[in-house]
């Protein structure tokens, strides 16, 4: 009898414990995101993250305060002699943060991120027929299923500068990520209402078709065609495209980009245009 009230007292507590773990999460996180934040970090923000100023209020100060809980939950691991900075460090959460913004989910399944000083080489393996053709492939980033994130700093340095060329290394992988979170590489991150998902569905695979027709035909297009490699990677670029050339994708592409600023909750048309 003794073992049985004891045994449901720990189970109460162990249920007790799951069904309150998210409100200790969300605490945890208010209180970090409360935090003051550090002025050699807003420095970093206002000197090398273009979007940053234009973001309209409230974004910037939820921004400050989703870096400050990315930075204390994500694994930073500098890789091939590389020493991590807070430059790095809070370039990268940034940016990051900025496809969460309205999402509040700091990527769940993301455990670490690698940086590199530079583009990285990966062993590659493709059929060729009966063949098996082995090589070295230069990388400017990597996202795995198993929640890990390769960067490489020179790569994320010029696409800050150039923030409006429709390319960014760390945008692009953590898109992968999001797309990553039910564990499979589709093009298709995790989208709420049924409803969403089937205009999600028409909407780019339509889009992902015409722009393999476009690169096929060799028409100028505003997304890059490395899009048209698979709809993983169309997703991906399309995601670089809705925040560096927000204005363009709206003009030739206004139900893809309205399906992202669904998705997203962000609308960068509207943001504060760079002087
Ligand atoms: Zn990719």
């Amino acid at each position: 009898m003794v073992k049985t009230v004891l045994f449901l007292c720990g189970l109460a507590i162990v249920i007790g414990l799951i069904l309150t773990a998210p409100l200790f999460t969300r605490l945890r996180r208010k209180r970090l995101r409360d935090r003051p934040f550090s002025s050699s970090w807003q420095q970093i923000l206002d000197r090398h993250l273009p979007f940053y100023e234009q973001l309209p209020a409230p974004l910037p100060k939820r921004l400050r305060g989703y870096i400050q809980v990315f930075l204390v939950e994500k694994r930073f691991v500098g890789c091939g002699g590389l020493n991590l900075t807070d430059e790095m460090r809070v370039t990268i959460a940034a940016q990051a943060c900025l496809l969460v913004l309205h999402q509040e989910r700091f990527y769940p399944t993301l455990k670490a991120i690698y940086v590199y000083p530079a583009a990285f080489l990966v062993n590659t393996k493709q059929s060729l027929g009966t063949y098996v053709l082995e090589e070295k492939v230069a990388r400017r980033g990597e996202s795995w299923e198993q929640g890990i994130v390769v960067l490489s700093w020179a790569d994320i340095q010029h696409d800050v500068a150039h923030w409006h060329d429709g390319n960014n290394v760390v945008l692009h992988e953590f898109a992968h990520q999001l797309d990553q979170e039910d564990g499979r590489t589709d093009g298709v991150p995790l989208v709420e209402h049924q409803a969403d998902r089937v205009t999600w569905a028409q909407v780019f695979s339509q889009a992902y078709l015409a722009l393999q027709q476009d690169v096929k035909r060799g028409t100028k297009t505003v997304m890059d065609e490395y899009g048209a490699t698979n709809p993983a990677e169309f997703f991906a670029v399309a995601t670089e495209t809705f925040f560096e050339k927000a204005a363009l994708m709206q003009r030739h592409h206004p139900e893809l980009y309205a399906v992202l600023q669904h998705y997203y909750c962000l609308d960068p048309v509207s943001w504060r245009q760079p002087h």
